[in-house]
C-alpha cells in the first residue's frame, strides 16, 4: 500500500524490491515457433514481430504524425498515450492465455517489450503513480489477478498503486458495443479510493492497462482520476487495437 510506503526510506524500498539474477534458466519453447530458446519468444520470432510502428502519442493508433488528426481535431481526456505492440497475432494469443489461461508468469516478458518503447518508458519514468484499471470484485476472484496490476508492478512496483481506482459497478461484457454505447455504459463505473485521493491532486498519474480497444474504460479511469483532482493523466498500454473489435475481442 503506498500510503504506508512513504514511510521507508528509500534504500529499503530499493532492497525491499531487489530480486536475485538466476545463474541458469532452463530452455523453454517459444510460444510461436516452438522452438528451443530461453525467452517467451526466439529471436527469430521477436524480430519478425517487431513492436509497432510510429504511433500517433495521444492515442496510440498507427500514425505518421506525432498527433493523428484525430487527437488534433478531438483530443482525449488525456496528455499521452503509448502502446508497445498493435493487437494482431501473436501478441493477441499471448495476452488471452495471459488473461484467460492462467498465464500470469507472461508478467514480466511483456512489461520488458513495454519498457522497450521509448515514449512508454517516458510515461512511466515521469509519472507519480502507475494506476492499474481494476477489475470487478467479481471478476477479480474469478481470475485470481488483475492482469493491469500485474503488468503495473513489472513496469516500476515502487510506483503502482493496485487499489487507487475501484470498479464500483460491473458493467456488462463491452466487446459488441460501439464506442457510444462503451462510454455510456461506463459512466461512473470507476471511483477513486478515498484513502488514496489526498496522494493524487496536483500529481501526474499514468493509467496502466492490457489492450485499448476504443479507449473508453481509460476515458472513463481518467476522468475519475482528474474529478479526484490529478493534475495530469496519462494511459500506457500493452496493446493498442487498431480498429474497433469484433465480439469475439476482449
Ligand atoms: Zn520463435
Ligand atoms: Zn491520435
Amino acid at each position: 500500500m503506498t500510503i504506508s510506503r512513504k514511510a521507508y526510506p528509500s534504500w529499503f524500498r530499493r532492497f525491499k524490491q531487489w530480486r536475485p539474477q538466476p545463474l541458469f534458466s532452463w530452455p523453454t519453447q517459444c510460444h510461436v515457433c516452438a522452438t528451443w530458446c530461453h525467452d517467451i519468444l526466439c529471436d527469430s520470432c521477436a524480430l519478425q514481430h517487431q513492436p509497432h510502428d510510429p504511433a500517433c502519442r495521444a492515442c496510440a493508433l498507427d500514425s505518421l504524425q506525432p498527433i493523428c488528426a484525430n487527437c488534433l481535431s478531438s483530443p482525449p481526456i488525456w496528455q499521452a498515450c503509448a502502446s508497445a505492440v498493435s493487437y494482431v497475432e501473436p501478441w493477441r494469443s499471448l495476452i488471452i492465455g495471459f488473461k484467460f489461461n492462467e498465464q500470469a508468469g507472461l508478467a514480466a516478458f511483456f512489461a520488458k517489450l513495454m519498457l522497450a518503447n521509448d515514449h512508454l518508458q517516458a510515461l512511466v519514468s515521469t509519472s507519480t503513480h502507475l494506476i492499474p484499471v481494476p477489475l470487478s470484485a467479481k471478476r477479480q476472484r474469478q481470475r485470481g489477478f488483475n492482469q493491469a496490476s500485474l503488468l503495473a508492478r513489472h513496469l516500476a512496483r515502487h510506483k503502482c498503486i493496485d487499489q487507487g481506482l475501484l470498479r464500483v459497478t460491473d458493467t456488462a461484457s463491452q466487446a459488441s458495443l460501439s464506442r457510444e454505447k462503451r462510454q455510456a455504459n461506463l459512466t461512473h463505473a470507476f471511483a477513486v479510493h478515498p484513502a488514496h485521493r489526498p496522494h493524487f491532486i496536483g500529481k501526474h498519474l499514468t493509467l496502466v492497462d492490457d489492450v485499448m480497444t476504443t479507449g473508453s474504460t481509460l476515458h472513463a479511469c481518467a476522468l475519475a482520476l482528474l474529478q479526484a483532482g490529478a493534475a495530469k493523466v496519462d494511459c500506457v498500454t500493452l496493446a493498442r487495437a487498431q480498429s474497433v473489435p469484433h465480439a469475439d475481442s476482449l
